[in-house]
């Protein structure tokens, strides 16, 4: 049975996996305790909930519980990074962050408002497929006392390009300066080695980017890493050992500590799964209209495929292919359209109009995908025939 919408956006959000759903329904329907109360048998219930979704979430990442600190996602965890080893940094004179032009908002807002307080923000740039060169992040850093952190997330949400982090990492290891790299869209998509090997120090994780419930997300800190936890973003009652305030949220932590476990299950198989949907679906595009890869095509993770489809502003035919849900390279604000800053660093200027992603999950079949091409197919057609454009001839 094919259903009315093909769900091409799995970039944004994923559809919550079975028994990650089941988990956090229990939870949330069972467990009411606080898990930080331990003088009652409620509060100790929950408490164990949450120890045995941290050591879920630790044995997915190949890593130790007491390394793992549960937040509200990755829009909180990168914040925490930035802000709070900058903050810790400053008190023994160090206040520069590198970071780099296509990072998520989240990382390069959370850069912006450190400058505006004074710390010294190095963006470096890109190249045309979106890779950050080592050698940029080596020839930036400052090596003690004055560079505090170095940011370079792992997979590029909106082109699916993989950065060269290990790399980034040796050259962080050589300098003894800490090294955070946002594994959004990496986890459960590329491989994620974060042992002795050149690795990162500090990786930040959202649990509705790979099957798990929204509103839960990590940071893995590595123990002994050069910059230590992040100070505190949150105050309070010294949840987290006392690096993050707040009650957890049981319920959607436990679903994303089921999720982990099931994701990290087939991992080889279904991404090379992923690979091959997004090939599929990308050939077809690519051969009956011209489109054009935008990103990493040999570095790149399998569920992304950003494509530009010359002539047809994305905006226009997601509206006029509506039973596809994906998303455009240019988003609308109250005073416009903006063009997505990743595709901007990119040098795409005008053309980042053109830009759609599509992106896939292990729920997505083979049925969906080419549905999915035919139903784009023939938008792209009509909308070119009004304008009077040609498909382009295929180099
Ligand atoms: N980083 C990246 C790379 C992302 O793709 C996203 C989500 N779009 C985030 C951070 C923010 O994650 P969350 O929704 O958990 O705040």
């Amino acid at each position: 049975m094919t259903s009315s919408f093909i769900y091409l956006n799995h970039a944004a959000a994923t559809p919550i996996l079975p028994r990650a759903a089941a988990v956090a329904a229990d939870v949330a329907g069972r467990l009411y305790g606080n898990p930080s109360s331990t003088t009652d048998f409620a509060g100790r219930a929950a408490g164990e909930v949450a120890a045995h979704a941290r050591r879920c979430c630790a044995d997915s990442l190949g890593r130790r519980p007491s390394e793992i600190y549960f937040t509200s996602g990755a829009t909180e965890a990168n914040n925490w990074v930035i802000k709070g080893t900058l903050w810790r940094a400053a008190r023994s004179a160090r206040r520069h962050l590198i970071t780099q032009a296509t990072e998520h908002a989240s990382v390069l807002e959370s850069a912006h408002s450190l400058r505006g307080d004074g710390f010294d923000v190095t963006i470096l740039p890109v190249n045309s497929v979106g890779m950050v060169d080592p050698a940029d992040v080596a020839r930036a850093l400052r090596e003690r006392p004055d560079t505090a952190l170095v940011s370079v997330m792992w997979v590029n949400n909106e082109t699916g390009t993989v950065q060269p982090v290990a790399e980034v990492a040796e050259a962080c290891r050589v300098a003894g300066v800490p090294f955070h790299a946002d594994a959004t869209q990496a986890y459960g998509r590329v491989p994620i080695g974060l042992g002795p090997g050149p690795a990162p120090d500090l990786i930040t994780l959202s649990a509705h980017k790979a099957g798990g419930p929204r509103g839960a997300g990590l940071l893995w800190v590595r123990a002994g890493a050069p910059g230590g936890v992040p100070a505190p973003l949150l105050h309070g009652g010294g949840q987290e050992r006392g690096a993050r305030a707040g009650t957890l949220n049981l319920a959607a932590i436990a679903g994303m500590a089921a999720a982990m476990v099931d994701v990290g299950r087939d991992f080889e198989q279904a991404t090379a799964r992923l690979a091959s949907l997004r090939d599929r679906l990308e050939t077809r595009l690519v051969e009956a209209l011209g489109a054009v890869v935008v990103g990493n095509r040999t570095q790149r993770a399998p569920h992304i495929s950003s494509l530009r489809v010359p002539g047809v502003p994305a905006l226009e035919l997601l509206k006029a292919a509506p039973r596809v849900g994906a998303a455009a390279g240019a988003a609308c604000h109250a005073a416009g359209i903006d063009p997505s800053h990743v595709l901007v660093a990119m040098g795409h200027g005008e053309q980042s109009f053109e830009v759609i992603r599509l992106s896939i999950g292990p729920q997505t079949t083979d049925a969906e995908v080419d549905e999915a091409a035919e139903l784009l197919l023939q938008v792209v057609r009509s909308l070119r025939s009004v304008k009077g454009l040609r498909t382009p001839t295929q180099p």
